[in-house]
Order: C-alpha cells, then structure tokens, then sequence
C-alpha cells in the first residue's frame, strides 16, 4: 500500500533512486551527484554573446545550459552556439527550451542533448477558459495530443536526445485546468499525459519538472509526482526549481525554501534556482543549498512514527490554540535573541525594525518590525515600544516579575510559579513525556519553542509534530534553529533556515520563527531573513512580492534595472504581488498569482495586467511605469510612499 508515501523515510534522509538519464556526457538521476544547471539570458541568434554567458556559467560550475528556442530559426543557431563552444574547449551539454513550437523542437532534438517542452502549451492552448469535456471528448484530447508529440519522441529516441516535461503551475492549459482546476494534482496529470506518451514510444530518456513560483504549490506537486510514478512503477529523475522567484535575498529565500524542502525527502537530481540576476550568480546560491546535504550523515535516529496523520500533498495550518498573540489564527510572530548581546541600546532595536525619532520622541514600528526579544539575564535600561514582548530566563523573570519566562522542561514540570500570560517552554523531541503532554494539554499559556542540534533538522521537527498530532496538543510552536559562529556566514544563515524552518512552515508546521546567532552582529540579518522565509511561504505578509522572471532571449526589456524601477516605486505596497516578466508569451502564464502584472510585448512596449486581466496594451516603456502605478491607484490598492 502507497498510502501517501513520496519518499524513501520521513526520518532518516536518503535520495530517492531514479533511473539514470544520460543528457550528452553528464548522467543525471541513479547514483549521480544532484546536478546544477542555469540557463542563457541573451539572445539565441546572438552566438558569441551566448557562448561567452555559457562559458561564465561553466566556470561557476553549470554542468547543464538551458537556451530558449522560441522558433526554427534559434533551434538552427543552436548549431553554432554547441560548435563554437566545442572550438573553444567546453563540452557542457545544451537543453533547448521551447515553448508552443513543435517545429522547433524537432529541430533542437537533432542539435542538443535535451529538448525542454512544456506540456501546457505544447499541444493545447491557454485563453483562460472553461471547457467542459465529456469523457469521450477528453480521450479525443488525448490522441490530438500524443499525434503532435509523437514526432518529438520518435525524433528524440533516434538522436538519444533527453526530453524534459516541465509543468509550470502559471501555464497549465485551459483543458487541464477545466478538468482538474488549478491543482498539484493538475500539474501532475499535465507532465504524466505526456509521460505515458514517452512510456509507451519506449523512450524512457526523461526528466520532470513542477515549477511554481509559490513553493508550497510546488513542493506538494513534486510530492504529488513522485507518488503517482511509483503507482505507475515509474522513477524518472526530477529537475527541481521555483519560477520567478525574484532577486537579492528574498529569490535566495523563496529557491532554498521550495527546492531544499524536497531535497530534505531525497527528491531531485537536478536544480535550477532561478533569479532575476545574471545566470552566473545562480550557480553559488544553487551549490551553498546542496552544500547543506552534503555533510548529512542520519547521526541522530529520529524515532519512527506511528499513526501518520499528516497529508504532504495538501497545504493545511495545524490547528493551534491561541497563546496571547500567537498561535491561533495570529501570524506567525517572530523572536529575536539579544540573550549573547554584550551591551543593549536603541540603537540595537534599529535593525529589528523599531527606529526611534528623537525630534518626534516615538519609535516608529516597520512591517517587519520582531514582536518578542529574549533577553536571557539581561536589562534594559531604557524604554522600549510597547509592542515588543520581552523573554527572560526563568529566575530572572522570577526575580524581576515582568515580561515573559523562558524555561526548559525540567523548570516547567518542576516550578510552581509560572507567568499568568505566556510561558516559552524550550523543548526538544527527547524531552516529550506523557507527563508533559498532560501538563500542556491542559494549560493555556504554554507556548513550545522546539529545537534540535540533529544535522536533519527538518525530519526531527517534523517528527515532533506528528507526537503532537498523535497527542492532540495543540499549543503553538515557535520553531529555533541556532547559528554557531562557525555556521553564521550570511549565507548558511540565510540557506540553512530557509530549508529547515521554511520547509516546514510550507506543510502549515509552526506558529513562530526564533533564529539566534552566536555572532553578535547577525541578529537584525536573523530578523530580515525571519521575516523572508514567512513572506516566502506566504504566511506572514510584510513586504510587496515581486515575481520576477530570471529573462532569457525572449526578453524585451532590462529585467534587472525594471525591477529595481519598479520596486523602488511600490516597495511599501504590502501584500501586493506584481509580475515583471520579460516577454508576453509565457510571462501572463508564469505571474497567474500576481496581482498586475508588467510584461514585455514588443520592442520597448509593456502591456500591463490587473490579474489575469489585460488592461492597457502596448504602452511606451518610458511610461509603463507611471501608467502601473496609475492602474494601482484606478484599483484602490494605492498608499502613499510614507504611510507606514
Ligand atoms: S517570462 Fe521571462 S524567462 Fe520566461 S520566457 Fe518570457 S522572458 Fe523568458
């Protein structure tokens, strides 16, 4: 019985085995190394300009190059870019990309080692409508479609070429969606039609691919794929990615968080993070996640679960009770730690958000402003704003009497005294007892702070879930993760929480963040990158989200320098998501989620949508971006730059 089963253990890591597929000279899937790959952002027909990205992409470390190929004319050119590079000593096999022409992609399988297709729109069509299919009708569906891929398979299977099917969630076709709606369970059936097509052509030369700029979309479709293979005895590798995931620290975010959680499972082969940054940028941020599976050596045994009540292919909140303001239907609060903090001023607020204006004598409180700092033993001698909870060490708070006391389990079953609000109970897995259940399920103000110093930080702490769904306790959860000196470089920092503590906030696991650092100076990073992984994982709201495309050929626009444009004018819009996407042609597609969207649709001209929607088409880039902030206003969802 599968059951729900997509993975090798929920408990002790292991990669899934996949079949072994061969793109040229590079295996990817069996017992190869995950492998990291990128793709081109100049312009096909530009063969010099391409070969020198490539090369830049090759010294970084791409093992594989993605190159869009919208039409015959870029597949032909892939000749010239793959000969040049061999003239110039690089063998790094090539991937063409293309999306609505077949034609196309005949043409590219003959050149390169593995042609993208991308099954919602490579036989179907995407206007946004409803159609309703009768069953009859639907099968009809099918062989239209298997009659236009056929060749491609036929093709690839003469050439040894590796095909990918890469489902994205913002482009399934209008006859998907109709039958099986906007799901994980959509997408799956998009790359699986497709799939079963290559199955039965005896080709088995495949790769796939979930990407969804929203991780837990993907994560439950990656989930949702694998489950389906195994039914269907299948173990093709999985080529893992979250689209458009943006820039700067919070694309780092979104890709570790939606690519790390099902790495955490021992799922994927390949990776791509995708970011609005020169492709070359990407290949660090991809290495540093796969860096912190490298050292996993399952040291410390999980116990094994009994009674798996969790659902991986849906995203649901665990029920919490509310604890003053967290937990319940609260946002996720965020702890700051001050506990190593040598000397605590107003000025060491700065960073967690909290600026105070002497000439108006008040703090003023940002969107990401931390909402508890524990202080350990420490004082403060001057006054804070009112919004921020203070934690102490249990006698401190005992001695003291105000804020809130932080104590391990021992302090909480043994002292008599505790706080009538809040008590932060600092737990591990090997602390639970029946005793201490009892103790919990009956009290109000108990809030966990669970942590663990196991390399498989996320499978424990999931694990320590599952005991408390077993159990029906239902206090809130603040999820720790500490930061040793050696371990606090910004970037382990930002990968290792983001994949730990996110991951689980994308199975709904989690009701508070609390990163601490040992290096002093981290604390407002810890907070930043805090308040990331919540906006990541779309549970905490603080910042506009941006769902930018990395650009390819098919750009029309400076990506990088339209983006930094348009934030700089609508940063202050929380809640707003705004697609920047490149081109016309998968852009409407890839931002579905977004709230407008700016997309390129020709040379120097930006069609802008209010959703799905367009609504001014064609208009001068020199004046797209008043004409965004005009339809922003027009809908209501305009502020003032200084209202915060
Ligand atoms: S949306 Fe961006 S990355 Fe995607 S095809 Fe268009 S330009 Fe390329």
């Amino acid at each position: 019985m599968l059951n729900n089963k997509y993975c090798n253990s929920l408990i002790k890591y292991s990669r899934w085995k996949t079949r072994e597929v061969l793109i040229g000279n590079v295996g990817v899937g069996g017992k190869n190394p995950i492998r990291l790959q990128s793709m081109t952002t100049t312009d096909t027909m530009d063969t010099e300009g391409t070969v020198a990205e490539c090369i830049r992409m090759i010294n970084e470390g791409c093992e594989l190059i993605r190159i869009t190929t919208p039409s015959k004319k870029e597949a032909e050119n892939l000749k010239n870019i793959k000969n040049l590079l061999l003239k110039k000593g690089y063998n790094t096999p090539l991937i063409a990309d293309v999306h609505y022409t077949p034609n196309a992609a005949e043409l590219a399988a003959r050149i390169v080692e593995k042609v993208r297709v991308n099954p919602g729109n490579y036989a179907d069509k995407k206007k946004f409508q409803k159609i309703e299919y009768t069953d009859t009708d639907y099968i009809k569906e099918l062989e239209r479609i298997e009659t236009k891929f056929l060749p491609l398979v036929r093709i690839c299977k003469e050439n040894n070429t590796a095909i990918r099917i890469g489902t994205n969630h913002g482009s399934l076709s209008d006859r998907i969606l109709s039958r099986y709606g906007d799901t994980p369970e959509g997408m799956v059936e998009s790359a699986m039609e497709f799939v079963r097509i290559c199955h039965k052509e005896n080709h088995h030369e495949l790769v796939l691919s979930m990407k969804s700029s929203n991780p837990k979309v993907m994560i439950h479709a990656y989930r949702l794929l694998v489950h389906q293979m195994m039914k269907e005895g299948m173990n093709y590798p999985l080529h893992l990615g979250v689209t458009e995931a943006g820039d700067g620290v919070d694309g780092r975010i979104k890709s570790a968080v939606g690519i790390g959680s099902l790495l955490e499972d021992g799922l994927g082969d390949t990776i791509r993070v995708s970011l609005t940054e020169p492709p070359e940028n990407e290949i660090p941020v991809a290495k540093k996640i796969l860096d912190h599976f490298n050292k996993r050596k399952n040291k410390y045994k999980i116990p094994p679960i009994n009674n798996n009540q969790f659902n991986p292919f849906l995203y649901k909140k665990r029920f919490t009770k509310s604890v003053s303001n967290i937990g319940g239907n609260n946002f996720p609060v965020v702890l700051a730690d001050f506990s190593l903090k040598k000397k605590i001023t107003p000025l060491s607020l700065f960073s967690l958000g909290y600026k105070y204006s002497v000439s108006l004598d008040k703090w003023n409180i940002s969107d990401q402003a931390c909402d508890y700092i524990y202080l350990g033993n420490h004082d403060l001698d001057f006054k804070i704003p009112g919004t921020i909870g203070l934690i102490y060490d249990y006698n401190k708070w005992k001695n003291n009497n105000k804020g809130y006391p932080f104590l391990n389990v021992d302090e909480y079953m043994s002292v008599e005294k505790l706080s009538n609000n809040i008590n932060f109970i600092y737990a591990q897995i090997a602390d639970f007892s029946e005793n201490f259940f009892l103790k919990l399920k009956n009290d109000k103000s108990a809030v966990l702070v669970i942590y663990t110093n196991n390399d498989n930080f996320f499978a424990e702490v999931r694990c320590v879930f599952f005991d408390l769904f077993n159990n029906n306790i239902t206090n809130p959860v603040i999820i720790k993760k500490n930061f040793s000196c050696e371990n606090s470089s910004k970037a382990s920092l930002l990968t290792g929480s983001s994949i730990d503590i996110g991951s689980l906030f994308c199975d709904g696991l989690g009701d508070g963040v609390f990163l601490s650092s040992e290096s002093n100076e981290l604390y407002g990073y810890c907070n930043q990158i805090s308040f990331g992984i919540l906006q990541a994982t779309r549970t905490r709201i603080s910042k506009t989200e941006y769902i930018s495309c990395p650009s390819c050929g098919r750009t029309l626009f400076d990506l990088q320098e339209t983006t930094e444009k348009i934030r700089s004018a609508t940063s202050h819009l929380k809640g707003l998501k705004i697609g920047i996407m490149g081109c016309i042609v998968n852009g409407p597609g890839e931002m579905a989620d977004a709230d407008y969207g700016y997309v390129g649709s020709g040379t120097k001209k930006v069609t802008l949508y209010k959703g799905q929607d367009i609504v001014k088409r064609n208009i001068p880039t020199d004046q797209a971006l008043s004409e965004l902030i005009n339809l922003i206003k027009d809908n209501g969802d305009w502020k003032p730059m200084n209202s915060d």
